[in-house]
């Protein structure tokens, strides 16, 4: 997904100085591929992994995949980590789940047919685009996301789909909400000095970073 908010998060993180490997050093416990989890429990572990995010200065979105209540997929947005700004928390969820298929010799699309998705905050069209184009089971989201939302915020991709995924709204949304909101202020005690560059139209040529 893409955040709410004004200020673009691909204008943070350009001293390339963060190294992946810290990025994964979990703040808290995060359950992994193959754990059982029921459907409380999945929203639960989506927002751990985008407090994850945010804890890496990454726009905190956290995403799960359960597969027949076992989780096949975790992910959260890598957009700064990769500088890669389709690398939202869905896609490299999708991603993990093909892998997943291969690694097991099952067929993804009877797989996707049955999954659910948990995301903290409204997919994005490009991701909700995806997740109906693969006939995913469910997504169950937290809160609307008023720039990019797929899901009926911004546009319905669910209208452009054949068989269109069953949508649920609006699960811990104050929750997801507000650490978008600290993403933006800063005030997350444990990121890294956020890097956005503030536009103040005063800088000068002479002037540097
Ligand atoms: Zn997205």
């Amino acid at each position: 997904m893409e955040p709410t908010s004004s200020v673009s998060e691909h204008e943070g993180k350009d001293s390339g100085s963060a190294s992946a490997s810290s990025a994964y050093t979990p703040q808290e416990l995060i359950p992994v591929v193959g754990e059982e989890v029921n459907a409380e429990e999945g929203m639960d572990v989506a927002m751990k992994l985008a407090r994850q995010a945010l804890a890496v200065g990454e726009v905190p979105v956290g995403c799960v995949f359960v597969y027949q209540s076992k989780i096949i997929a975790i992910g959260r947005n890598t957009v700064n980590e990769t500088r890669n700004a389709t690398r939202h928390a869905e896609i490299n969820c999708i991603d993990d789940v093909l892998k997943w298929c291969k690694e097991n010799n099952m067929e993804s699309s009877s797989v996707f047919g049955a999954t659910e998705v948990f995301v903290t905050v409204e997919p994005c069209i490009m991701c909700a685009g995806a997740l109906h184009k693969l006939h995913l089971k469910q997504i169950t989201y937290g809160c609307h996301n008023d720039r990019f939302g797929g899901c009926g915020t911004v546009l319905d991709t669910g209208l452009l789909a054949d068989d269109p995924c069953k949508i649920v709204r609006g699960v811990r949304a104050e929750e997801a909400m507000q650490l978008l909101k600290d993403f933006y202020k800063g005030t997350n005690p444990n990121a890294p000095v956020p890097n956005v560059k503030k536009k103040t139209g005063r800088k000068t040529e002479n002037e540097s970073d």
